[in-house]
């Protein structure tokens, strides 16, 4: 193991933190609930907090297995991008006649995303840093080069730079090109945002369960309700949202377009101010190489470096299981490619590293869908980009008004 990893914790470096709440007590009993919500991660959080704002006499109750921000949630790389497409290639690519206004949306679920931590006075360091693609390679020079004429048809204000002036922006040997967007991704801290949201969502008067895992999901209940089995309850629900992530669907159909594939990360110690000097990095954009396999990284509001990516790993059966949180290979390829990328940090540390599931789906983006009589919808498939997309996932409704 390379002396860099002999030192790091596994607990994900944003739930490692003092302002983590206590835990909610687990449902007893039977709950009544005009909406219940299954997840309280971001898809959830944001479900259940924009059904109150448009109806605060509502009725909601939120279930959660294990801990809120416990998922994805608490575990990602906490880039908030305006995609809610996976960005816009793919977009471009699945819904050519739409792609105007999905970018469009994007932008404005991120400005509300903004807005809401600002309403709520969420801490959550939310911060709209932009986002910086780099090249490490020549043949991702034209990738970026196509990018940014995307970008100029829909209007979006991408710059285009060459070697000199993406090393400007972040000093490393490795960058041959880049493309800055300045306005399209905001970096945040998701477990505190996740908690603040969590925080909200108590005083609009959504009653939260944690570790409260549901087991079955049941219609033909003499009132047409749905119930929700729950080791020690149940919750009787006229409409149900689900948001459970990658996790062992509730509904059968789901299984069929989600693939849980496991994302790792480190984070090193804080940079001392000459270490970050020797990198730059003054915009504090979040930054994404241009590779197939692909590297993401931004400071933390402390200045460590968080370094995550490059492996997508899918175990044998779609298993989702906690022994899967470390791989020890995958670190230890990170930590080579950092060294790589950034020799002027040679030695330095890393405190945290893990790992988590992705609920990869074919299109690479978010599905929607109702079942169960039109009583329950769910949202899935967000593939790794749903910090910002999930707000969006959360605020559609379908025909029949399930949320
Ligand atoms: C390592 C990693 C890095 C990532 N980096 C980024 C990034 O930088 N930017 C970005 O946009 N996205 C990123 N993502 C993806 C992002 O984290 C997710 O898209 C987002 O958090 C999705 O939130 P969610 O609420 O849909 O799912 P989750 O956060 O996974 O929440 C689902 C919740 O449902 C609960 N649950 C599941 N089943 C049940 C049940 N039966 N009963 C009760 N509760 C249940 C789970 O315990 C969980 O808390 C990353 C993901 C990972 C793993």
């Amino acid at each position: 193991m390379p002396r860099a990893l002999a030192n790091t914790g596994s607990k994900p470096y944003w739930l490692d933190q003092p302002a983590a709440p206590d835990p909610l007590p687990p449902l007893h009993g039977t709950e009544q609930a005009e909406l219940a919500v299954i997840g309280g991660g971001f898809s959830g959080l944001w479900t259940a907090l924009l059904a109150k704002e448009r109806d605060p006499g509502r009725n909601v109750v939120l279930v959660e297995g294990r801990r809120i921000a416990w998922g994805g949630t608490g575990r990602n790389g906490g880039f908030c991008s305006a995609s809610i497409t996976h960005g816009l290639g793919n977009g471009h690519d699945r819904f050519p006649g739409e792609i105007d206004a999905l970018e469009r949306l994007g932008r404005e679920n991120l400005d509300q995303i903004g807005r809401a931590v600002a309403r709520y006075a969420i801490d959550c360091d939310f911060a709209r840093t932009g986002e910086l693609a780099v090249a490490t390679e020549p043949w991702q020079l034209d990738g970026l080069a196509q990018a940014a004429l995307g970008a100029d048809r829909l209007g979006v204000g991408t710059r285009l730079l060459d070697a000199g002036q993406v090393r400007a922006e972040l000093n490393s040997p490795t960058y041959l090109g880049g493309l800055w967007d300045p306005d399209g991704c905001a970096t945040v801290d998701p477990a505190r945002l996740a908690w603040g949201l969590r925080r909200t969502c108590l005083a609009a008067g959504v009653r939260i369960y944690e570790h409260t895992p549901v087991t079955a999901i049941r219609s033909g209940n003499a009132a047409g309700r749905l119930t929700l089995s729950a080791p020690r309850g149940r919750v009787l629900a006229d409409k149900v949202a689900l948001a459970a992530g990658a996790f062992a669907p509730l509904l059968r159909r789901l299984r069929y377009y989600l693939v849980p594939v496991y994302d790792y990360v480190l984070v090193t110690r804080p940079l001392s101010a000459a270490q970050l000097a020797s990198i730059g990095w003054r915009h504090r954009q979040g930054v994404g190489d241009a590779g197939n396999q692909f590297h993401y990284y931004r400071l933390t509001a402390d200045n460590r470096i968080l370094w995550g990516g490059y492996d997508a790993v899918y175990y044998y059966g779609g298993k989702i299981a906690a022994s899967l949180d470390q791989r020890p290979a995958t670190f230890g390829a990170l930590a080579a490619h950092f060294n790589a990328t950034f020799p002027q940090l040679d030695g330095i540390e890393f405190t945290h590293s893990w790992g988590g599931v992705i609920d990869t789906c074919s299109r690479f983006c978010a599905f929607f869908g109702t079942a169960k009589s039109g009583r329950l919808a769910y949202v899935a498939g967000y593939t790794g980009l749903g910090v910002g997309a999930s707000r969006f996932g959360a605020d559609q409704r379908d025909p029949g008004g399930v949320r």
